[in-house]
């Protein structure tokens, strides 16, 4: 159920269809269960033992996408942002079009602020519904109380984001279309489409990017087991068949070393963890390690 194909079991997994239902599972939970939000696991690793909790994965009303005469655009928490993209895009709608080229759903786009392309979440977000899973509270909060930065915000692992609120500018939807064209282009020709992998895995350091400096290294191509480092694009590690997520743990923390000890620069990692994974002790080198 992520993009890197990899992973064990979760204890509990449940499909979540609408607030209701939501509201149901989590009035039965004890505060003692973890509980993991999945949405389309484009940025996350988990383990090859699994994750010993719940995974909550919101379906049903959550998939929807509607646009208001006034062009905002209202999409549930698990909205496939390239498909928010293009619905506002058909409804002559500016200002989305960089989702197109983003795998995940809008509540973890929402969690990530994600963004490409000269624009982010935190650019067209207003608004943001979030139940608290603890206490089941709705809250509808406003992109400034989200604190979005780069692929920042301040929700933690007990915040649900079940809808978003985008605004938008007017335009011919052939405009739009001729941007998402563009976006799917010049993916098609800088990632490497077709494999399984999750995005960027570090972060961008502030005025450098995060594939180059691994570049400059000379790590396209390393590998560890069944997963190496994209040629086509250095920040991206690239799982075979034969992966384990070991494998691509151990290859994040071996590639964040070696581009210090090259560099001079010690990388965070963008995708998210969960589960437990062997440590190899490259983790625990260096600033800002948030594993
Ligand atoms: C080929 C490829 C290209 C990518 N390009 C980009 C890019 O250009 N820019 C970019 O920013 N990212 C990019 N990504 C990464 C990824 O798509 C984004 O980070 C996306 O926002 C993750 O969404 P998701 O639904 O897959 O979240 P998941 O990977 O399922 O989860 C990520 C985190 O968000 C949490 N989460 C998920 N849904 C919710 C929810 N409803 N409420 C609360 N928390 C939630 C999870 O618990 C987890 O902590 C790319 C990934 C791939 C595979």
């Amino acid at each position: 159920m992520t993009s890197y194909k990899l992973g064990g079991p979760a204890a509990w997994y449940v499909e979540i269809s609408d607030e209701a239902h939501l509201s149901e599972v989590l009035g039965s939970l004890s505060d003692d269960v973890e509980v993991l939000i999945l949405g389309r696991g484009t940025n996350l690793l988990v383990s090859d033992r699994g994750f010993p909790g719940l995974v909550l994965r919101l379906a049903g009303a959550f998939l929807a996408v509607t646009v208001d005469p006034d062009g905002l655009v209202h999409a549930g928490g698990a909205a496939p942002m390239p498909r928010v993209a293009r619905t506002a895009a058909d409804a002559g709608c500016c200002g989305l079009e960089f989702m197109v080229g983003i795998p995940g759903t809008v509540g973890g786009g929402v969690m990530m602020n994600a963004g490409g392309h000269g624009s982010d979440v935190a650019h067209r977000l207003v608004s943001a519904a979030i139940i608290d899973r603890s206490s089941g509270i709705r809250v509808e909060r406003r992109v400034e109380d989200l604190d979005l930065s780069y692929r920042h915000s301040n929700l933690g692992s007990s915040d649900i984001v079940v809808s978003a609120l985008f605004r938008t500018d007017p335009c011919g939807s052939s405009e739009a279309e001729e941007r998402i064209r563009e976006i799917t282009r010049w993916r098609k020709e800088h990632q490497p489409g077709g494999t399984f992998n999750a995005g960027s895995v570090f972060k961008n350091p502030a005025g450098d990017a995060a594939g180059r400096l691994i570049d400059r290294a000379g790590l396209k191509g390393l590998r560890c087991g069944g997963v190496a480092v994209s040629e086509m694009h250095a920040n991206f590690l690239v799982a075979d068949e034969h992966a384990t997520a070991q494998d691509v743990w151990n290859l994040i923390w071996s590639v964040r070393r070696r581009v210090a000890e090259s560099e001079g620069v010690w990388l965070t990692p963008e995708i998210r963890f969960a589960g437990p994974f062997e440590r190899s002790g490259d983790e625990d080198l260096g600033p800002g390690a948030e594993a």
